[in-house]
């Protein structure tokens, strides 16, 4: 049976035809219409009929930008703002006149690297994305944990300091407002006065402003983990996202997690993604 995967990206969408091997058997990337749900389906549907070929046997997923709800089935916390309230799911089901199986970007990053990448020896697998927002899914012996209301694994909106920064969800002190790409550059503005972007940060951190930042950021990394192993214990923790690319998080960042867990024993690897910007895709199609 082959299988297609579609990435939903906010500037590109992304399709893979793989054959019953996993090879790589066609690939296809076009840019998401902007502001236009119906633009959005029929290109959705094109892709997927231009990267089938003659093939009719093939299962179908899709990767999202934002969670679908469990109780209303609708697309919400989207940074594509025109699927938010929408049933895409059932809209595009209609259009192709196919099941598809359908989850957020985390949970096919996850699903990808439990399956094809860096955690394919692993039974359980959390997967991380830290970037423009913080998010997470859980893999168990390969299959997807959703958990009773399809929320298992999102750790980002998790209360680090009860008191503390204000979170687009209504709560205070969630991990996303300390350690996403903008948190930190917003934390790093704040001490010294200045913008910059996270890269020009990282490459300029041998200063009191930048031992400072570093130190919160390796502070807020380190409970923010630990929180999630003393919780699920998993095998293996692999990040993904922009924040993925910073080499002190599987040095002090893993110190500063292990200096916190409930535990005299731990030894979770904390890994680097494999499949870079193609986990979506990859994932999507493992679903
Ligand atoms: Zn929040």
């Amino acid at each position: 049976m082959y299988k297609i995967g579609v990435d939903l990206g906010g500037t590109k969408t992304e399709a893979i035809l793989l054959d019953e091997n996993l090879d790589v058997i066609n690939r296809k990337r076009i840019p998401t219409p902007q502001n236009d749900y119906n633009q959005i389906l029929d290109s959705i549907s094109i892709l997927v009929s231009e990267i089938s070929e003659n093939i009719s046997d093939f299962s179908l997923g899709i990767c999202t930008p934002g969670a679908i709800s469990k109780k209303t089935g609708l697309i919400k916390n989207s940074n594509t703002q025109c699927l938010i309230g929408k049933s895409l799911k059932e809209d595009l089901e209609n259009k192709i006149g196919k099941k598809i199986s359908m989850e957020n970007d985390a949970n096919c990053f996850t699903m990808a690297e439990a399956t094809m990448g860096v955690a394919i020896d692993y039974d359980l697998v959390f997967g991380v994305i830290l970037g423009t927002g913080v998010g997470g899914g859980i893999i168990i012996n390969k299959k997807l944990h959703p958990g009773r209301t399809n929320i298992a694994g999102e750790w980002g909106h998790h209360t680090l300091h009860r008191n503390g920064n204000q979170c687009y969800c209504g709560k205070t002190g969630c991990v996303e407002t300390y350690i996403s790409g903008p948190a930190l550059e917003n934390s790093w503005a704040i001490l010294s006065g200045k913008s910059k972007s996270l890269p020009e940060i990282i490459t300029n951190i041998d200063n009191d402003v930048g031992k400072q930042w570093k130190d919160e950021f390796l502070e807020n990394f380190g409970y923010s983990l630990a929180n999630v192993i003393d919780i699920l214990d998993p095998d293996v923790i692999v990040l993904g996202g922009g924040l993925s690319n910073i080499d002190f998080l599987y040095s002090e960042g893993k110190e500063s997690v292990y200096n916190k867990v409930f535990s005299d024993l731990v030894d979770t690897p904390i890994m680097k993604n494999q499949l870079g910007d193609s986990a979506g895709v990859f994932g999507a199609c493992m679903l």
